[in-house]
């Protein structure tokens, strides 16, 4: 043996590190599965937590960490110079994708009669989510798709079960010739994105009816390796809604030429591109002129996945800086053991448990909504308005959430390794798409204005909670007399009042009175700082930890 391997010459030991966390179960989450069985998906709870163990083992975060780090490339040209306007993926980005659409979190729930199938999804994308979140994006634009295409009953007919399948098919064929298809959207443009109505990429019919060509760009359109689009464009008739195949049905590629990828912030797994289109054949989708009518339903299905993927960064990242903290020892005491660090990290479980409890809750609402399940509409307008509500907060929590976790590891966490970055990175895109902060606080405003139902449908949810917790009938109370000034300008104000009021009264009507309590005296009650890790003296912290943290704390 020689001296360096008999460790005669090491310089030091590694001490102090924290053991591999994987392999765990990203469904050991109290909050997650009692929120899962209260909205009626009690049935998945195995298939939940099988998936859960995988999503934790070391193989699915090996997966998550090398689709990133080894990023698509697009081949514009072959080697004899055609186009082919391919997006190669590392194998690691297919393996995540074949697991996530087998597992029914694209569009399968819309084949499932099953009561809860849409919660379970979500559930699904919870847990699974724990491997990365770039994949996310293709598995929720195919979800979403299913009810707009349902405006065009012959379209839905063929595609409708290529969309819903659970084979992950990513070879560029026919659509109608392969197992799964996958659903992608352009509607961005370069002069405006939340602002479609100004696109300029034109549809001109053809003698076929239903049939146009399309001629533009567009700025965005992710994951470009999908098999079809809907794509919104300028018709005769005004802004309209299409879905754009990249193969035809006679075997030639459609006009689908990817002009560039994005170098983007995060989300560096998943391809976004720049599309053009010249004479590319689409087929209208709902009727003439009411394009962002037709595309609207989509929103409602992708901004749903946006405060799931956003609560899925905050447990993701609090179960990295639980373990973390549990191992790591500083001024002679386990940092967990430290009353600052506990009074961060609680607060931190406190905004996680409240992000999932009401992602669940909209998730179900959602499900309620869509099988008609409801009575009088009153989940559809809970739906309306609180997706867009919780998709405000929530994913604007997500970047503050992920940095303050980060830090909990030190100096390592801002090291790429330990994959806090990759999180850190992803958050604030959940905000951007999907109607951005402001879009999102505007849209609350037009649906109280516009939408009847919507008001009432939120303050018959909060009063489900009346006498139970005085904070909280306060903050109701508060909240109505906000409405009565409503202003563009404060827009912002009033949603977040919204969000935390609506958070609030789901804890208190389901968490236990720890989390309740704390989450009411520091979020409605003033006595909070402006960062995390500012609850008051008497927060239950010990309580909150326990449920919190894998293990217990
Ligand atoms: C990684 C990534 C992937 C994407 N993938 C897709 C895709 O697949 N398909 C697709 O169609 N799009 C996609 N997008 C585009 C995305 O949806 C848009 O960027 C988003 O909708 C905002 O549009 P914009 O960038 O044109 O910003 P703008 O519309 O120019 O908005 C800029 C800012 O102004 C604010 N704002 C807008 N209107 C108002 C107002 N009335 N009052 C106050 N503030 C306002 C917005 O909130 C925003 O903060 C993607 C974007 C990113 C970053």
């Amino acid at each position: 043996m020689t001296q360096e391997l008999s460790g005669q010459y090491a310089t030091h030991d590694v001490t102090n590190q924290p053991p591999p966390l994987s392999p765990y179960d990203a469904s050991e989450d109290a909050a997650l599965l009692e929120g899962v069985r209260r909205e009626g998906a009690g049935w998945a709870e195995e298939d939940i937590r099988r998936l859960g163990m995988r999503a934790g083992s070391a193989q699915a975060q090996e997966w998550g960490e090398q689709a990133n780090r080894h990023e698509p490339e697009l081949r514009t040209h072959d080697r004899y110079g055609h186009r082919v306007d391919e997006v190669e993926f590392h194998p690691s980005w297919h393996h995540l994708m074949r697991v996530a659409v087998a597992e029914g979190l694209a569009a399968a729930p819309w084949a499932d009669e099953r009561p809860g199938a849409h919660v379970a999804r979500t559930a699904g994308g919870l847990v699974w989510g724990h491997t990365e979140a770039g994949h996310g994006c293709p598995t929720s634009m195919t979800y979403a798709a299913v009810p707009v295409l349902r405006r065009q009953p012959e379209l839905a007919k063929v595609y409708e079960p290529l969309l819903t399948s659970r084979e992950y098919d990513p070879e560029l064929r026919v659509p109608t010739e392969k197992r799964g298809l996958l659903a992608g959207m352009g509607m961005t443009e370069k002069q405006g994105g939340s602002d479609v109505r100004t696109n300029t990429t034109t549809a001109t019919p053809t003698a076929e009816p239903g049939v146009y060509t399309l001629r533009g760009h567009k700025w965005f359109t992710s994951a470009p390796m999908c098999d079809v689009f809907l794509v919104l464009a300028q018709a005769p008739g005004g802004l309209s809604c299409f879905l754009v195949p990249r193969i035809l049905p006679d075997g030639s590629r459609n006009a689908f030429r990817i002009q560039r990828l994005k170098d983007k912030l995060g989300n560096r797994s998943n391809a976004s591109s720049e599309p053009e289109f010249d004479g590319t054949v689409a087929w209208l989708v709902g009727p003439e002129g009411r394009g962002v009518k037709t595309i609207i339903e989509m929103v409602n299905c992708t901004r749903l996945d946006c405060v799931m993927s956003s609560a899925t960064l905050m447990r993701k990242t609090l179960v990295e800086a639980g373990h973390h903290v549990r191992y790591r020892s500083a001024f002679g005491a386990r940092l967990i053991d430290q009353p600052l660090m506990r009074h961060v990290l609680a607060d931190l479980a406190l905004e996680s448990e409240a992000a999932t409890t009401l992602t669940l809750r909209l998730a179900g609402a959602a499900d309620r909504a869509v099988r008609g399940d409801d009575v009088d509409g009153a989940e559809a307008a809970f739906r309306r308005i609180a997706t867009a509500v919780g998709k405000y907060w929530v994913t604007k929590r997500g970047p503050a959430f992920t940095a303050e976790a980060l830090e909990c590891l030190g100096g390592n966490g801002y090291v790429e390794e330990s994959g806090m970055p990759r999180h850190y990175r992803e958050a604030p895109l959940l905000s951007i798409w999907e109607g951005s902060g402001n879009v999102n606080a505007l849209d609350v405003l037009r649906a109280l204005s516009r939408e009847p139902g919507t008001a009432e449908a939120l303050f018959a949810e909060l009063a489900l909670a009346q006498g139970a917790d005085a904070r909280l009938d306060a903050a109701v109370t508060r909240l109505k007399g906000l409405l009565t000034t409503a202003s563009e300008a404060g827009a912002r104000r009033l949603v977040e009042q919204m969000a935390l009021t609506l958070q609030a009264s789901l804890l208190v009507r389901h968490a236990p009175t720890a989390i309740a309590d704390a989450f009411c005296a520091s979020r409605l009650d003033g006595d909070w700082g402006h960062a995390f890790g500012t609850l008051p003296d008497a927060a239950d912290v010990d309580t909150i930890l326990g449920r919190a943290l894998p293990g217990g704390a």
